[in-house]
């Protein structure tokens, strides 16, 4: 491992360079203008596997192709398979960047471009780390596979169709995913919760234009108001989701989860800062890391209807509506919170209205136990590339490829945190610590020993 790292200090600025390179190459999944560029982007990936003498092929589905390469040492040897993703988030919008989003720069110590902490920089890292074992040693302590996506920004399906057709070839002990993010500034995390999702778009019909609310205003329901009661039938005063059958299934926080999630140095302040809320907010008798990985959710993600110009308009509008997503933990069933939510929303949906539900799409938690041999190997990868162990965390997102792996492959994913929070990922200003990345490759360096 000594020499695999010592290759690593040799080869930082060459490394960071190709960091760099990645990052200007606008692989944005979501816009067709850019379809070319993800293309490169994927060669890019490809190029970078060869150099550490992997086999490649592009899997070509019907959208952007899946990048795949193996180098498989030895039988004997225990099987990684790793996957991360090319593709990036729109840079939109553009005025609220401090730099260009595809010309990164390093600030503070910081790389400052779209996809460099989600995910071109901690998949990269991984990919450096096999190659410093190459080319430091000759080969790699362990056989590995690595599946790098294009589409994983817009839920594509290219990367289920490789799953499916090269399912035979993908067996391994255990799925290496570094897309989540650590616990703090030089702290890493292994998240070993993922929660699930459950979306429902609801309308609400009144009449069958706008009405001036003048002449019709008091006669007739309007659906703006009943949106809003049916919104607030959601919750009870507590925080707590007022849905009937919501919560059947859900484990109550074990004393041992809330005692390690107590000794994590959560800093309520840092936390504030990061979302720029007045104040927390959240289910009673819970706290904020309860809150955030180990408690399902019900949010409202927008709400529309009505006159939204300036100045005002006297109408009772015609309709109204919201989309709402919920976040769902291990043991609750998608299709049953759904129903659920559906069969609250009939019945509370008040009188003079008629409501119209569009269900929306659904994956279920993940639960990956940090206690088995390979959650504990990676564990002390990362405290050996951090120094420092890593909190144990549960993550409130979700991951649908997480789920995709398990059904199709049945292998256990473990998700490295290897960046610093407050990444932005999705936002403009994404950023991620030059040191993150090193740490990235020397957590794959370390993880690949197998030990
Ligand atoms: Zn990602």
């Amino acid at each position: 491992m000594d020499a695999a790292f010592a290759h690593l200090e040799k080869h930082k600025d060459q490394f960071l360079e190709l960091l760099m390179e990645y990052l200007r190459i606008p692989s944005v999944s979501a816009q067709r203008v850019h379809h070319e560029d993800a293309r490169r982007a994927a060669a890019f990936a490809k190029t970078q596997l060869e150099a550490a003498g992997f086999e490649t092929t592009l899997f070509e589905g019907a959208g952007l192709p899946t990048v795949y390469g193996s180098r498989l040492e030895n039988e004997s040897l225990p099987t990684l398979l790793v996957y991360g993703h090319y593709d990036v988030q729109p840079p939109e919008p553009f005025e609220l960047w401090e730099t260009q989003p595809f010309e990164p720069a390093i600030v503070d110590g910081e790389v400052r471009a779209r996809g460099c902490a989600d995910d071109k920089g901690p998949s990269l890292a991984l990919v450096l780390a096999a190659r410093c074992w190459v080319e430091a040693t000759g080969s790699l302590p362990v056989n590995l596979k690595f599946i790098l996506e294009g589409e994983e920004e817009v839920g594509g399906q290219v990367v289920e169709q490789f799953l499916e057709a090269r399912k035979d070839d993908l067996a391994a002990d255990a799925l290496v995913i570094a897309d989540t993010s650590g616990f703090a500034r030089g702290v890493p995390a292994l998240c070993y919760g993922l929660r699930g999702l459950v979306a429902v778009e609801i309308k609400v019909n009144g009449p069958s234009h706008d009405l001036h609310s003048g002449t019709y205003g008091g006669t007739v329901a309007n659906p703006a108001t009943a949106l809003a009661r049916l919104v607030a039938s959601l919750h009870d005063d507590d925080g707590r989701i007022a849905v009937d059958g919501f919560y059947d299934g859900v484990d109550e926080v074990e004393e041992e989860e809330r005692d390690r999630l107590d000794r994590l140095p959560f800093d309520k302040e840092a936390y504030l800062a990061e979302t720029g809320s007045p104040k927390l907010f959240g289910e009673k008798g819970f706290t904020t890391l309860e809150r955030k990985g180990a408690r399902p959710t019900c949010e409202v993600n927008g709400i529309f209807g009505g006159y939204q110009g300036e100045g005002s308009k006297t109408i009772v509008p015609s309709s109204a509506g919201c989309k709402l997503t919920c976040r769902l933990v291990p043991s609750q069933e998608p299709q049953h919170v759904q129903d659920a939510l559906v069969r609250h929303l009939e019945r509370a949906c008040p009188p003079g209205v008629t409501l119209e539900v569009t269900r929306g799409p659904m994956a279920p938690a993940v639960y990956s136990d940090p206690e088995t041999d390979w959650a504990k190997r990676a564990r002390s990868a990362l405290e050996t590339a951090f120094g420092q162990a890593p909190a144990l965390t549960r993550e409130g997102g979700s991951i649908p490829i997480v789920n995709l792996f398990a059904q199709k492959l049945g292998v256990q994913p473990l998700l490295l945190g290897t960046y610093t929070p407050g990444e932005r990922a999705h936002s403009p200003n994404e950023r991620y610590p030059v040191e993150d990345f090193y740490a990235g490759i020397r957590t794959g360096i370390a993880l690949f020993s197998g030990q």
